[in-house]
């Protein structure tokens, strides 16, 4: 919004310089489109009058209408209080001032007639309200049919009497002032189409709702605005995308060919094959890949990435793949260096700890393009670090990377722009994947090699510890291994690694017979990984550990999981621990330890953890929980800018504003069309204020 709405926030009537600066502060609000903007977010039902009789416990706030018949000071000092008899047609009730009472007391005339809104609490058999809200009844206010809405503000904001009421109140003169000069931002075409109000309406109907039925249709209206220009922007990114970075043709598929004749040591899943040709289409076409392969854990996406590499590699490119953990990076190059030098492939491991000696010789290598394969961590992404010619750059785990990092990796191919993979365990749930990677293509591996069990998750309470370790001895005897986990809360690192040696010292007292592994932030890289071996020879029984080995790591003979204080982790990660086991041909289990009380959140964790492995399903589950505000990565993609709509609630609303959106740019690409003026208006608009949209996000 332009104009009018760019004003400062200062000129309005009733705010002035300084609610003006706290406005800026407390709640970004700079300019009157900022005021406008700012919606309730939420309504309290006034369209209900409770008479006297019909209260009872389960109300939360409520209206009653009800008549002074006396008033009282009760008490003396610190427990004075002030207390108003009232009554209706159907009986009396006492409303209570603790505070302010001189001020309140000469509000109330004997006789005087008052809504009072407020949560009704029963003392003995009396029902008492405290502090209420309270309005002398007028004729309009007793016929009002109104939801009345409440804005988030702040207690420096109320100290100047900007609570929810003195935000309503200064909109009460924005709205007006400026309601003539609110534009239509959609046009007539998806108005009509998707049945929605005019912008001035909904503006209007939000702030100050007429009726439940108006307010919604407002709700509706803003919403799919909202998700109709985020779509709008990432598929227009797309679009531009296709045009205009042309893509290295890798076509040539000699060595997959080998591979799979001669090498291939099990056969693909279906799902692994759909993908592999999903990203051969997009390598093999003159336009350059940003494919996203989703998959559960265990779903097999090394081997996808490995096999992508041979097609690049097939034609000529070299190819790299970046992990965000050096014992991830590294638990990648031992299983790829198989395969690779299986097929004569040059390949190497660039880390933060790798030697200078071979770093040079990396680089080398890498130049004269003799190197095929790079895999690593951040290293990669130094300068020095040149392809003679980068075809595909895959990505693990990619949540773990911040943007600015990957985009270093593009620029590691001067004429093309390399094709990038990108993997992640990390379930997304339809209407956040489209939003967060609108513009990437997606492929799903949605099966599990055939022959694995799902795992067994139970929950059990820290006094059942004596029975988990009976069980463990069991499964140790069999011949497995086990994972312990320990929470890592950066906060308070001490403790926790003071948790972690506790319980290492516990396990080893209690299994003197068997052999430990530990691994945590504070070790050396090289210590790490000496004990992270050892683990996966088989060396020792258990893996004692902090979250480190939560994403990648894969020692199929270990097959139990426990997790401790499992009411700590976030569902998400739960999930992706979990999917350390289950691994291999053997029943694996999950074991989360609790404390006995648990906040309801907690509960809901760990029993859909219990109750499936669907790694969907307990995403969805846990954006219902956490809102996507918190789920990673979201603060590149503009989600978090969403000021009414809701990624969790509002699905369907966002698939409708996606088709809109589409259907606009098929219809009228480059929005040249009269109708379309006020969309590529606003399209315009944002670009220029738009925040620093990546490539990829
Ligand atoms: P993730 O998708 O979690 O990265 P991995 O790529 O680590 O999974 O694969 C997990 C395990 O499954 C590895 O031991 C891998 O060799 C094995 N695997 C992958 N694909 C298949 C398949 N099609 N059949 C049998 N085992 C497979
Ligand atoms: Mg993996």
């Amino acid at each position: 919004m332009t104009g009018i709405f760019d004003t400062r926030i200062e000129y309005l009537k009733g705010v002035g310089p300084q609610k003006a600066e706290l406005l800026n502060k407390e709640l970004n609000i700079f300019t009157y489109g900022d005021l406008l903007q700012h919606y309730p977010f939420r309504y309290e039902d006034r369209t209900k009058f409770f008479k006297i009789r019909d209260l009872h416990d389960e109300l939360d706030n409520v209206q009653v209408m009800a008549r002074i018949k006396n008033v009282e000071l009760i008490g003396a000092g610190g427990k004075k209080r002030l207390v108003a008899q009232v009554f209706d047609e159907t009986g009396e009730m006492e409303m209570t001032w603790f505070k302010g009472i001189q001020w309140v007391v000469k509000k109330l005339p004997i006789g005087a007639a008052f809504i009072f809104f407020g949560k009704p609490a029963q003392y003995g058999r009396k029902w008492t309200m405290a502090h209420p809200e309270m309005e002398p009844i007028t004729a309009a206010n007793e016929k009002r049919n109104t939801f009345q809405p409440v804005y988030s503000t702040t207690e420096k904001l109320r100290a100047k009497f900007l609570d929810s009421k003195g935000i309503s109140r200064i909109l009460e003169v924005l709205v007006p002032l400026v309601f003539p000069q609110i534009p239509e931002t959609l046009s007539p075409e998806i108005l009509h189409q998707y049945q929605l109000i005019g912008k001035q309406e909904a503006i209007r109907q939000i702030h100050f709702p007429t009726s439940p039925e108006l307010l919604n249709r407002a709700r509706k209206r803003l919403k799919f605005e909202e998700f109709f220009y985020l779509q709008l922007r990432l598929l227009m990114m797309k679009v531009t995308r296709t045009e205009k970075s042309r893509g290295q043709i890798l076509s040539n598929t000699d060595l997959l060919t080998d591979f799979y004749k001669n090498h291939i040591p099990f056969d693909l899943t279906n799902a692994q094959k759909r993908v592999i040709r999903e990203i051969y289409g997009d390598m093999k076409s003159s336009r350059q890949m940003n494919r996203l392969v989703q998959g559960d854990v265990g779903s097999g996406k090394t081997m996808v990435a490995f096999i992508s590499m041979l097609i690049a590699i097939s034609s000529g490119a070299q190819a790299c793949l970046m992990a965000p953990t050096e014992i991830l990076a590294t638990q990648h190059f031992e299983g790829l260096k198989n395969y690779a030098r299986m097929m004569g492939l040059n390949i190497a491991l660039l880390t933060g700890s790798t030697k200078k000696s071979e770093r040079k010789i990396i680089h080398e290598q890498l130049l004269s393009g003799e190197l095929k394969i790079l895999i690593g961590t951040h290293a990669l992404l130094e300068d020095v670090v040149q392809f003679q010619n980068l075809g595909l750059a895959i990505v693990d785990e990619q949540h773990r990377f911040g943007v600015a990092q990957r985009a270093k990796l593009w620029a590691k191919n001067e004429e093309f722009i390399p094709h990038v993979l990108v993997m992640t365990a990390t379930p997304i749930p339809r209407t956040l994947a489209m939003t967060l990677y609108g513009d990437l293509d997606v492929s799903v591996i949605d099966e599990l090699p055939a022959g694995r069990k799902p795992i067994q998750t139970v929950h059990r309470y820290d006094k059942d510890r004596l029975k988990v370790f009976g069980f463990i001895n069991e499964e140790i005897k069999k011949g497995r291994q086990v994972y312990i986990v320990y929470p890592l809360i950066e906060e308070s690192e001490k403790m926790d690694l003071k948790n972690l040696m506790d319980g290492y010292e516990s396990i080893a007292r209690a299994f003197p017979q068997y052999h430990l592994s530990i691994v945590h932030g504070g070790m050396k890289a090289e210590d790490k990984d000496f004990e992270m071996q050892r683990f996966v020879k088989g060396e020792t029984h258990f893996m004692v550990a902090t979250t480190v080995i939560e994403v990648g790591v894969n020692v199929p003979n270990a097959s139990v999981m426990v997790i401790e204080n499992a009411e700590r982790f976030g569902l998400s990660q739960l999930h992706q621990l979990r999917g350390r086991v289950g691994r291999g041909a053997e029943q694996s289990y999950c074991v989360l330890m609790s404390k006995y009380e648990l906040s309801k959140e907690s509960r809901i964790r760990l029993e859909t953890m219990v109750r499936t492995n669907d790694g969907f399903e307990i995403a969805d589950v846990d954006l219902r929980l956490r809102g996507p505000g918190d789920l990673m990565g979201t603060q590149q993609s503009g989600i978090t800018d969403l000021l009414i709509a809701d990624l969790s609630k509002d699905a369907p609303l966002l698939t409708l504003a996606r088709d809109a959106a589409q259907q606009l740019l098929a219809n009228d690409p480059e929005l040249t069309q009269p109708d379309n003026a006020a969309i590529l208006r606003q399209v315009r608009q944002q670009k220029k204020t738009a925040m620093n949209w990546s490539r990829i996000s």
